[in-house]
């Protein structure tokens, strides 16, 4: 196996050693076809053709000489623009599995890599972490057996859906149903939603995909899953259409795509299933969003009112708003005011310490429909790598804090929780995600996972591509550039999430049929939860289990 790298070297350039993965080629197997290269995203490999001098001893005849071989293959660059970003590609199209990526363990060295021309380094994906998160520890360890009855997954109905919107207390409802009062709008929806990424972040086939995928699970296995647009809006024909009542449109510092909307609305076939007020995010506590010059394509622009082609930051709050009061009154009310009152409306906001005093200006308000969390191991299509690595609250303590804030107001079941934030960061989707439920929350909202299992998103938590951000995602998943989106088939997308969602729906029950329960979603359930870490059983308050 030879390691390429440049001949060109100086004493002060860089090598191979020195960026984040080495390519290895193997000559032997080479057969110059050329897909490796041509698949690249970064152009981070190169086909050379070198003549090398080999220096060659005549002993017996005493003589100096040379001979001279050829090489013709596969290079990597090392120049830091172009420098492999371990995605793999050129592996997964070789037909000779001649070329890989591997990991660079002198960690040292990317600080070459990282600070070029002053700017703090920004990328996509997840919060560079790995191992296991508490969510993972964390186990369903009371189940009925003998003393009450546990039910088979495979034969029992199960209702696992949950409630977005606000729910009156039984007393007041029927109070305000009797004399004819506005009663708030709830949708049943399935716990787990597909969390906000824009289109914008999502290349056209992405979405597309997606919105087929729920489609189906809504339309043919009666599935109610619902998806977030992200800021940015959505496709304007998706607005006019029928498949609007499964998107939770989201409303963002920036405003982005709300033109559209506001003036579809007079045609809008039905109502959305929520709107979501995104005053923060977990990648990115405190900063508003960000889309990369390089995203902004002709469609992109159209739909947000911009020119093509420039930066799109939104700030980091809303800028008329000082104050989770001010919010309440003037963004929920005037939200629910334009969807005549027919629409759930909450915020989401990031994990943090100040996440209860939210809350609490929430429950006091009708217009709330619930709050949603995003803690510190949320992705993002574009952040400061500081912002996603140091910033914010994981997600488990920080919703249980606010679960049990309403336990003690007596309040629990009025105002909807959502969790996100690495829920099935390891791949345990529905283990993280039951977790969650069962420490309060009412339904958990899923991004990158959703990008793994149905598009094949090659990212990781060790630094692997990550490139979301520049719009040159080697699957098409995040990029606006047709020549790489269109190596994504938005019929494979919509079947892996319909496979997705299915494959969740029989963990759940799976979860749900030993503890005994099928007729409703286990929501703080916390007495079955174990944990084998006494300090965060302490903190969850659920059993400490070894
Ligand atoms: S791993 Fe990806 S970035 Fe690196 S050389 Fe292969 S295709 Fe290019
Ligand atoms: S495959 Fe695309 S979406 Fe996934 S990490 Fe790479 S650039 Fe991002």
């Amino acid at each position: 196996m030879v390691s390429v790298r440049s001949i060109y070297n100086t004493p002060s350039s860089l090598t191979y050693h020195d960026l984040p993965w080495i390519i290895t080629h193997r000559e032997d197997r080479c057969t110059l076809c050329g897909q490796c290269t041509a698949v690249c995203p970064v152009g981070a490999i190169y086909l050379t053709y070198r003549r090398q001098r080999v220096p060659k001893l005549d002993v017996l005849k005493k003589q100096r000489g040379n001979e001279y071989r050829h090489f013709v293959g596969i290079r990597q660059q090392t120049d830091v623009s172009k420098r492999c970003i371990g995605c793999g590609m050129c592996s997964m199209v070789c037909p000779n599995e001649a070329i890989g990526p591997h990991p660079n363990t002198n960690e040292n060295r990317s600080a070459f890599v990282r600070s070029q021309k002053g700017d703090a380094f920004k990328r996509g994906g997840r919060r560079n972490a790995p191992g296991k998160t508490i969510l993972d520890r964390i186990s369903f360890d009371r189940i009925s057996m003998l003393t009450d009855p546990a039910l088979d997954a495979g034969r029992h109905e199960f209702n696992y859906n949950t409630i977005l919107g606000r729910i009156l207390p039984p007393e007041e409802y029927l109070k305000r149903k009797a004399s004819g009062e506005w009663i708030p709008p709830t949708r049943e929806i399935f716990p787990f939603i597909i969390g906000s990424m824009s289109f914008g972040a999502l290349s056209p086939n992405m979405w597309l995909g997606l919105l087929q995928g729920v489609a189906y699970c809504n339309e043919v296995l009666g599935i109610p899953v619902v998806m977030a647009t992200g800021e940015g809006g959505c496709p304007p024909w998706i607005l006019k259409s029928p498949f609007l009542k499964y998107i939770i449109l989201q409303i963002a510092s920036g405003y982005f795509g709300w033109d559209e909307i506001i003036r579809a609305i007079p045609e809008m076939q039905c109502d959305p299933a929520a709107i979501e007020i995104k005053y923060g995010q977990g990648a990115k506590p405190g900063d508003g969003g960000l889309l990369m010059w390089f995203k902004v394509s002709k469609l992109i622009a159209r739909l947000r009112g911009v020119p093509e082609g420039v930066d799109l930051p939104s700030p980091p709050v809303h800028q008329t708003l000082y104050s989770i009061e001010e919010s309440v009154m003037k963004m929920i009310q005037t939200m629910s005011m334009a969807f005549g009152f027919r629409v759930p409306v909450y915020p989401k906001i990031s994990g943090s310490t100040s996440a209860k005093a939210v809350l609490n200006n929430l429950v006091r308000n009708p217009y709330a429909g619930g709050l949603l969390i995003d803690g510190i191991d949320g992705g993002t299509g574009a952040a400061y790598d500081v912002s996603m690595e140091a910033t914010g609250h994981p997600i488990a303590s920080n919703l249980r804090e606010c679960y049990l804030d309403l336990v003690a107001q007596g309040r629990q079941n009025e105002i909807p929780l959502f969790a996100a934030g690495g829920i099935g960061k390891n791949g345990n989707v529905t283990q993280n995600g039951l977790a969650m439920i069962m420490l309060g929350a009412s339904g958990v909202h899923i991004g990158k996972y959703i990008m793994q299992s149905a598009a094949g998103c090659l990212g990781n938590e060790m630094g692997r591509c990550n490139v979301c951000n520049v719009g040159i995602c080697p699957k098409g998943i995040t990029s606006q550039n047709e020549k790489l989106f269109r190596r994504l088939d938005p019929d494979d997308v919509a079947q892996r999430v319909v496979d997705t969602f299915m494959m969740i729906r029989t963990e759940t029950k799976k979860i749900m049929a030993p503890l005994g329960r099928s007729q409703s979603l286990p929501i703080g359930m916390s007495d079955a939860l174990g944990i084998d870490d006494a300090d965060a059983a302490e903190r969850l308050k659920i059993n400490y289990i070894c």
